[in-house]
């Protein structure tokens, strides 16, 4: 299927319907059919791996646990011989200690005192906890009734069968993973190679930070918004800076970007101006692949392949370099790194203002997301919604989405959000003497 419609003219930013543009869904799942997932592998240490993708199965070679034992403190002994109605004595032949099993029997009357995670003796099936026991005299317990048989026993390969499938490829492993392996006695494992993502900005009106300003020149505040998003992932980075706007300059940049990443971003310069020579570019030395998204912000985004790095071309403005970086590039770099499809969460929450909006176009409004007294989630735009309005994502936590055929939204309507990731409903001072739940 070619979901690819042929570039026309330019649109004229005044039309929300535009026959040329690709919608949000058509835009990612391209994407996705252009990339091969990084399959170079190498190995590591256990602590070493945290958050990398694993590049192997694991498959358990052991039981986890790997003895049937006790739960609990207490009292070991045959589920048949505890006592029925009434309170009822036992000898106890014996302690079973967590690193010193209790090597003996326990015969008809009797019980062994057992600690939490000692092997169960031979001949027991159920512990009585010692909050149900009082010691009478020397090797003497009292258990209460109402105790039932295989209580308070973990089996030997509950957690973990030996032989189960623990891990697939494919998982950026967490710190439950890491314990897991680590249950399983194995030390090293199989990782894939991180991607490498290069970036630069370009403009002849962007400055460094310590430069002065001249007129119509502004401080380059993308780089390091990118900067911010990509370091969350787990990436090499390579900041290739600001390159002007000049066909040479960026041909230059294109190549060598392209030879030392596996994923480059450019911002700015994809748009029909007299300056924009990126769109060109790409199309020169590599392929593009569509260059307009029926969305807002973020319409102009040059999507390609640079020799054998994907290529993103994204828009010159804060806010919509952000949207697509995170609606786009994220889902990109991850599937690059792990092979699989990642899908962010998207909520309902009941909008508290009304938000203008003309069908055509997929808007990704910044909105803040909130929890009421009564348990609902409810949400507002942050204002003013321009694409240049950088304070706009950095006081959201969320995205409102409004797709493609959303008319407006009333007050009280419900919306769907995503929220930014790591979530957090709201930022405020510590209320004095008030705990987290208060
Ligand atoms: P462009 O798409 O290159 O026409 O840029 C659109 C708008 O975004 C212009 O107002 C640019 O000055 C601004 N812009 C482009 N790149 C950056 C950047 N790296 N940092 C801040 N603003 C930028
Ligand atoms: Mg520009």
């Amino acid at each position: 299927m070619n979901l690819i419609p042929p570039i026309k003219a330019a649109p004229s930013c005044a039309d929300d319907t535009d026959p040329t543009s690709l919608t949000v869904f058509q835009a990612r799942s391209s994407i996705l059919d252009t990339i091969t997932p990084i399959s170079d592998r190498q190995r590591l240490f256990l602590r070493d791996a945290l958050g990398r993708v694993i590049a192997e199965e694991i498959i358990s070679p052991l039981n986890v646990p790997g003895h049937t034992n006790s739960a609990m403190d207490g009292y070991a002994l045959a589920g048949d011989e505890l006592p029925e109605a009434a309170s009822q004595e036992y000898r106890i032949a014996g302690t079973a200690y967590a690193g010193a099993p209790y090597e003996g029997g326990c015969a008809s009357g009797e019980c062994v005192r057992i600690m939490t995670g000692a092997p169960m003796p031979t001949g027991t099936d159920t512990v009585v906890m010692q909050e149900h026991a009082r010691v009478v005299g020397e090797e003497r317990v009292l258990l209460s009734p109402g105790q039932k048989k295989g209580r308070n026993v973990r089996q030997a390969g509950e957690d973990i069968p030996e032989g189960g499938r623990v891990l697939e490829r494919g998982r950026q492993l967490t710190a439950a993973d890491l314990g897991i392996l680590s249950s399983l006695g194995i030390g090293e494992v199989a990782v894939y190679r991180r991607p490498r993502v290069a970036f630069f900005s370009t403009g002849d009106e962007l400055r460094s930070i310590g430069e002065p300003l001249g007129k119509g020149e502004v401080y380059d505040s993308n780089r390091y918004s990118l900067y911010g998003m990509l370091k969350r992932l787990d990436l090499e980075i390579l900041d290739l800076g600001v390159v002007r706007d000049k066909p040479e300059a960026l041909r230059e940049a294109f190549a060598s970007a392209a030879g030392m990443a596996d994923l480059v971003i450019t911002s700015g310069g994809v748009s029909v101006g007299e300056a924009d020579y990126v769109k060109a570019t790409l199309e020169e030395l590599g392929r593009i692949r569509f260059w307009k998204i029926a969305m807002k912000p973020g319409r102009p985004l040059a999507y390609g392949n640079l020799g054998k790095a994907l290529f993103f071309g994204l828009p010159g403005n804060p806010v919509a370099v952000m949207v697509t970086f995170l609606q786009f590039v994220e889902p990109a770099i991850r599937y690059l790194a792990t092979g699989r499809v990642w899908k962010p969460l998207v909520i309902r929450a009941r909008a508290l203002t009304s938000m203008r909006k003309r069908p055509g176009r997929f808007e990704f409004q910044r909105g803040i997301l909130s929890l009421s007294a009564d348990g609902e989630l409810s949400v507002t735009d942050t204002g003013k919604q321009g694409s240049g309005i950088l304070t706009s994502m950095s006081r959201a936590n969320c995205f409102i989405l409004l797709d493609e055929q959303n008319a407006g939204v009333s007050e009280g309507d419900l919306v769907d959000v995503q929220p930014f990731e790591p979530f957090t409903l709201r930022e405020g001072p510590r209320a004095e003497g008030r705990g987290p739940r208060d």
